[in-house]
């Protein structure tokens, strides 16, 4: 398969859901070449996990392309704050106060970022507890650089479709309650969950951003 038969088959499946939601290219894998090849198939949103990678490739390409919308999906450590935040449109990785201090410091307007939520309490990812999230956002109303578009989870890569079901379940109720409290800072109207192996259950229980990278990057 090429990339255009990628490219159609992971919108298709995304259609088939009927739930309407951005997809987000993970490009981290490839090159520029890729990247300018999705461009050509219509993709405007792209996401990288590192942020000299991230800047690399935005610089060489912003030029040529620029209404590509560039996402930081990676965790993000504070002293890169000030290079990836220029070169980026969407940060999907907040998950402490130390960064949100450096990100409220260095933008020059409001930064549209994700809460990142270690839904199913897996010790090596990043990501804050769900009971932590709203506390925290309720503290970033003192950082009027940082607006909460929504939160961020990652599933457990070996898990059920039942378990997979219930973590999106669950981030998509944390981003309804957050909304809910109708904080001038944090709309949070979006979820950002699902990747390769699982968007489909991801958009079923309402992801609006999706970010895939290895089925729609991976030719043979
Ligand atoms: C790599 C990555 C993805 C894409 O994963 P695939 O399994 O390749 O689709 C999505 N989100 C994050 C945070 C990633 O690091």
């Amino acid at each position: 398969m090429g990339l255009t038969d990628n490219f159609t088959k992971v919108t298709n499946k995304m259609l088939a859901t009927g739930q309407p939601a951005q997809l987000v290219a993970v490009t981290k894998t490839v090159g520029i070449d890729v990247i300018e090849q999705l461009y050509a198939l219509g993709q405007r949103h792209f996401g990288e996990n590192r942020a000299d990678v991230l800047t690399a490739k935005q610089a060489a390409l912003s030029d040529k392309y620029p209404d590509i919308v560039w996402h930081f999906i990676g965790s993000l450590q504070t002293r890169k704050v000030k290079e990836v935040l220029p070169a980026t449109t969407y940060i999907h990785s907040l998950d402490r106060l130390s960064l949100a201090k450096e990100i409220n410091k260095r933008a020059t307007e409001e930064s549209n970022c994700f809460v990142e939520v270690n839904v199913a309490g897996e010790a090596n990812k990043h990501g804050m507890a769900p009971d932590d999230v709203i506390p925290f956002i309720e503290q970033l109303t003192h950082y009027p650089n940082i607006k909460v578009v929504g939160l961020m989870t990652m599933a457990p890569f070996v898990a059920s479709e039942q378990e997979l079901h219930e973590v999106f379940a669950q981030l998509k109720q944390l981003t309804n309650d957050v909304q809910a409290l109708q904080l001038k800072h944090a709309p949070c109207l979006e979820a950002s969950m699902g990747m390769s192996n699982d968007y489909q259950i991801a958009l079923q229980e309402g992801a609006t951003f999706v970010r895939v990278g290895t089925e729609l990057v991976t030719v043979n």
